[in-house]
């Protein structure tokens, strides 16, 4: 949804939206965390506030990475320098790894946590590149049952710590929860 300064109120239908910058509070496994800038148009009339798509976009990746440092997982930045040390783009890595093509995209832009069996890979990719060779050629080149390389997050993990007008709006839950469903996932579960 988008939204703009001056349109009516889709609550009341009667206040004019007001565009504000705001430093929005989250948490994540009893840890804090604010997104400092984060764009809501309020209503003056009957208080309600709203937040649109290219917020919620923005702010997912920052959110993930969050989730992440707290879980002990790499962040999107590092997944991608970890890549980029290996030489191979995306989609290469992600066909050595047996897993969906689209996956380090997704790891990398924030739309989907690595699994720690994944992160634990890609450690070790970092600090032994040549391993890369050797998975390539003891991996299958398709696995009969595949498992998830990414992580499912509960809802009830992952709240905003205020629960007012923004929330509301925000379906965080939505936004957070891993989809891979179509996916080829990998893996070696452990
Ligand atoms: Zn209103």
């Amino acid at each position: 949804m988008r939204y703009k300064s001056g349109s009516t109120c889709p609550v009341c239908q009667s206040g004019k939206l007001i565009h504000k910058l705001v430093e929005e509070k989250f948490s994540y496994k009893g840890k804090p965390f604010s997104v400092p800038n984060y764009e809501v148009f309020g209503c003056p009339e009957c208080g309600e506030e709203f937040v649109d798509d290219k917020t919620i976009r923005r702010t997912e990746k920052i959110l993930t990475d969050f989730r992440r440092k707290v879980d002990g997982l790499l962040a999107s930045d590092e997944i991608r320098a970890i890549r980029e040390e290996l030489n191979v783009t995306q989609e290469k890595l992600a066909d050595i790894l047996r897993v969906a093509k689209k996956t380090f995209a997704r790891y990398e832009n924030g739309q989907v946590t690595q699994s720690k069996n994944m992160d634990t890979i890609l450690r070790l990719l970092a600090k032994r590149p040549e391993l890369l060779q050797d998975i390539a050629e003891i991996l299958p080149a398709s696995m009969p049952e595949q498992t998830t390389m990414t992580t499912k997050v509960s809802t009830t993990d992952y709240i905003p710590m205020e629960l007012g007008n923004i929330s509301s709006h925000y379906d965080l839950s939505k936004e957070i929860i891993m989809e891979n469903d179509q996916d080829k996932e990998l893996l070696y579960a452990a």
